[in-house]
């Protein structure tokens, strides 16, 4: 998937800070985002964390308590969620059970366009002008239909739909009024794994087909990461980190950031730091100067990909016991104790995981250019330029 730039970019949306409490909690804390045009950005964190609620104040079906949410060139914060022309699906995509996926699509165009009198008549073809605005809606849902590929099967209702189909139904919808602005509530959440990586990388499809500007929330940061230009992930009502998913991956701000992402977890070193900067952490030494005092506690994250299960035992590279081994086919994950204790320290990548066996002594190493530093409180620590550290 080619990755669109969006810098220079008018935004589609921009919020700021948005505040919003229920009662006396706070769920929402000072929220900044820009969405650029024809961006797919997600709102990622664990349920609760505040993403449909956040949602669902762009929309304009909930008030925020401070703040702005701008979108295109307008101020739509006291807008009705009529007037904000954006298109929003949730996750149970509700369809009308009793209505063609036709008639699903065709009723946002209809509730525009045609009064109530009408659209009760309308199937009695009475007046011209209103046989002329029926004719017209049949025409935006066919273009639309077939724009999704579900031309062939819109004239079913629901039931008669494969889960697929009703998604594209539902985004038809959403769709069929131009909005620019897409709104996805994890529309996926209840599909299984297989299908519902299928149909993650249709929304993608029908996202840049459409050209639309896209805010998909789910709980599934390999969901973020796989389908965004840019990820905000949400931690206790905040936006800890909104990058693209490279920097998210690789660059975390945090150590909560680093625990988030990535499939198996991050490992976590306890380690401290020697008068010379550099960092001791089960048995390991890491090469850098970071900018903390002597016998600081250190936090060393390692991605289980840059964990290398090598020859050459020296004082920096420990022995370790393989503890299990999860053959994933294509790699797997080696989990790796320490030699006298069977508690696991470290979760290796390997493409050959199958050479090892448990039990096994092997000797690990990691580069300190890999390893991410973080101080007490979860900050990340920089290390300083070698020039400097003296
Ligand atoms: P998420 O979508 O990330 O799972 P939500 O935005 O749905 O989270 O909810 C965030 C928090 O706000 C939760 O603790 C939820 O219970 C609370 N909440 C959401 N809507 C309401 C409401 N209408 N009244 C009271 N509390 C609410
Ligand atoms: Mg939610």
């Amino acid at each position: 998937m080619t990755r669109r730039s969006v810098e220079g970019s008018a935004s589609a949306l921009s919020i700021r800070g948005v505040c919003k409490s229920f009662g006396s909690g706070s769920v929402l804390a000072d929220i900044d985002l820009a969405v650029g045009e024809g961006e797919i950005v997600s709102l990622v964190g664990p349920s609760g964390c505040g993403k449909s609620t956040l949602l669902r104040i762009v929309a304009g079906l909930e008030q925020a308590d401070r703040g702005t949410v701008q979108i295109g060139a307008r101020d739509v914060s006291g807008l009705p969620p009529g007037a904000r022309n954006v298109a929003m699906v949730f996750q149970s995509l509700a369809l009308y059970p009793h209505l063609t996926g036709r008639q699903n699509i065709a009723l946002p165009l209809r509730a525009r366009r045609l009064t109530r009198l009408q659209r009760l008549l309308g199937p009695l073809r009475l007046s011209a002008s209103v046989r002329s605005i029926e004719r017209e809606i049949d025409g935006a849902v066919d273009d639309i239909a077939a724009r999704l590929d579900i031309g062939g099967v819109i004239d079913r209702v629901p039931a008669r739909l494969s889960g697929g189909q009703r998604q594209r139904v539902a985004i038809g919808r959403a769709l069929v009024r131009d909005s620019r602005l897409l709104l996805l509530d994890e529309p996926l959440s209840s599909l299984d794994a297989k299908v519902r990586v299928q149909a993650r990388d249709e929304i993608v499809q029908i996202q840049r087909a459409f050209g639309v500007a896209c805010v998909f929330v789910t709980h599934d940061q390999g969901e973020a990461l796989a389908i965004s230009d840019r990820v905000a992930v949400m931690l206790g009502g905040r936006v800890a980190q909104f990058g693209t998913p490279a920097e998210i991956y690789r660059n975390p701000v945090s150590l909560a950031v680093a625990r988030f992402v990535g499939t198996p977890t991050i490992n976590v070193l306890d380690g401290a730091t020697d008068a010379a900067g550099r960092v001791h952490a089960a048995g390991f030494v890491f090469d850098v100067r970071l900018s903390a005092s002597a016998g600081q506690a250190v936090s060393v994250a390692i991605r289980p990909e840059q964990v290398r299960i090598a020859g050459g035992q020296d004082d920096s590279r420990p022995l370790l016991r393989v503890a299990r081994i999860e053959d994933h086919g294509h790699d797997g994950l080696v989990h790796l104790a320490g030699r006298d204790g069977n508690a696991v320290v470290l979760v290796a990548r390997a493409s050959r995981a199958l050479a090892f066996q448990p039990g096994d002594e092997v000797c690990v190493s990691i580069s300190a250019d890999d390893a991410l530093y973080f101080a007490e409180d979860g900050s990340r620590l920089a290390g300083l330029p070698v020039a400097m550290a003296a």
